[in-house]
């Protein structure tokens, strides 16, 4: 029996061995949000559950590999949008690019994969980072999401400050109430926790 109403959605984002300690891109203490993710799993807390995959080409533009001259950390601009450069992570069936091993997945009712696209990065999971064209593409979850009767979005997962951000951000420009669980989200960098906290709060997205 879940214990959220069937209306309420669970969103785990990139909860993937690259961004935990020791690997390519880690958050602070990523590794300490995956027993409560599994339990939130495990116990069927919620009806519908949808877990995003970071996925990328091995030549992906976000990755300061690819761009000559830089360094991963730096930011230059990506179709005329700030873009930070990140170290090699999450490259398509490589081992860190996994949906974490110690989570039993069999609830997930969706995976959704992003960053797929060489050209464009993807932080949330409801819209690809600027294109070319200067638009955001859609992923199609917003759809999916509404299309099943989901008014209501919580967010957790990696990293706080960038992904689980931006998602939370967009699942309210969708249209939907969002609930921020920040306890089951890690930074990829602690000192941007303020910075997310004044976002949340003008989005209006509560901090569970
Ligand atoms: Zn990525």
């Amino acid at each position: 029996m879940s214990k959220f109403p069937a209306d309420v959605a669970l969103v785990v984002i990139d909860l993937q061995p690259d961004f935990m300690p020791g690997g390519a891109l880690p958050c602070v203490d990523g590794d300490g949000i995956v027993p409560g993710i599994a339990a939130l799993l495990s116990q069927r807390q919620y009806r519908t559950v949808v877990a995003t995959q970071d996925w990328h080409p091995a030549d992906h533009a976000s990755y300061a590999s690819q761009q000559p001259g830089q360094l991963p950390f730096e930011t230059i601009l990506l179709h005329a949008q700030p873009q930070t450069l990140w170290p090699d992570h999450c490259v398509q069936d490589t081992p860190g690019a996994v949906l974490h091993p110690a989570v039993d997945w069999t609830p997930a009712d969706l995976i959704l994969r992003k960053g797929t696209r060489r050209e464009v990065d993807s932080y949330s999971a409801f819209r690809e980072n600027h294109g070319p064209d200067g638009n955001r593409p859609p992923t199609g979850l917003a759809g999916w999401l509404h299309e099943r009767g989901i008014r209501e979005v919580h967010v957790c997962g990696l990293a706080r400050d960038y992904c689980v951000l931006w998602s939370a951000q967009d699942a309210v420009k969708s249209g939907f109430r969002v609930k921020f669980l920040w306890d089951l989200t890690r930074p990829v960098t602690e000192a941007n926790d303020g910075m997310v906290r004044e976002a949340l709060a003008k989005a209006k997205i509560a901090i569970v």
